[in-house]
């Protein structure tokens, strides 16, 4: 899909918009001003890319607003070389953010549909990530440990499997809590079996649920 200079233009606008909105980290202000998101989105949506919103796309699910993707990642204090899980693959927008910053990305779906449409978006743009069609909730137990996990759909409450999996000095970002909104909870591994958890206000995620599709 062609990257026209409207769409750079759009995309610079969205970056001040998210930068006014209290942003800070240049790195990951710098990766949605590079990443095309109009590619990640069905084309009847295409002219609303560079809206500071979420959109609908298949399977029910959507793509995160850019500020939720720049507020979680910026969060989650992502350092080059990093081994991040991130659970929800979606449209892979924010698998494209992370990989962006340098890290080396496994990501997980449980929609078949969204998890091939992302390989071939992503591979598109060049990107390299590690995809996984399967349930999050398990998480990817033979690639960890991780440096970071970042679930991006409503958790009931963190998966325990997900922290077995983090390491030590490692960090957890989560939406947990029911439909109709969500608390954003980090968690910090200070040690083994030693957790410190903070709350980071409230957002709105479609819900984290088991199994595959
Ligand atoms: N990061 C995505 C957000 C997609 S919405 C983006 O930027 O586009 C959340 C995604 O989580 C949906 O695609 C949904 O299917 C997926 N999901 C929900 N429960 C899951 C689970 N148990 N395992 C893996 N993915 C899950």
């Amino acid at each position: 899909m062609e990257d026209s200079f409207l769409h750079k233009g759009l995309r610079k606008k969205l970056v001040d918009e998210i930068r006014r909105k209290g942003i800070k980290t240049e790195e990951v202000l710098e990766a949605i001003g590079k990443i095309p998101r109009h590619s990640f989105m069905d084309s009847s949506f295409i002219t609303f890319a560079y809206k500071d919103q979420a959109f609908p796309i298949a399977a029910g699910q959507t793509i995160s607003q850019p500020y939720t993707v720049a507020f979680q990642t910026e969060l989650l204090q992502v350092n080059k070389r990093d081994k991040i899980l991130e659970i929800g693959t979606g449209s892979g927008y924010q698998t494209a953010v992370l990989l962006e910053l340098g890290a080396a990305v496994f990501s997980v779906e449980r929609f078949r549909e969204l998890y091939l449409k992302a390989k071939s978006t992503l591979s598109e743009l060049g990107y390299r990530p590690q995809l996984f069609y399967g349930d999050g909730y398990q998480g990817l137990p033979t690639y960890g440990p991780f440096d970071r996990i970042l679930i991006t759909a409503a958790a009931p409450a963190i998966p325990e499997q997900l922290l077995d999996q983090l390491k030590t000095g490692g960090r957890l970002v989560a939406p947990v809590g029911g439909t109709a909104s969500q608390k954003m909870i980090l968690v910090e591994k200070t040690a083994e079996n030693n957790y410190i958890t903070s709350e980071h206000g409230y957002f709105i995620f479609v819900p984290m649920v088991k199994g595959k599709e």
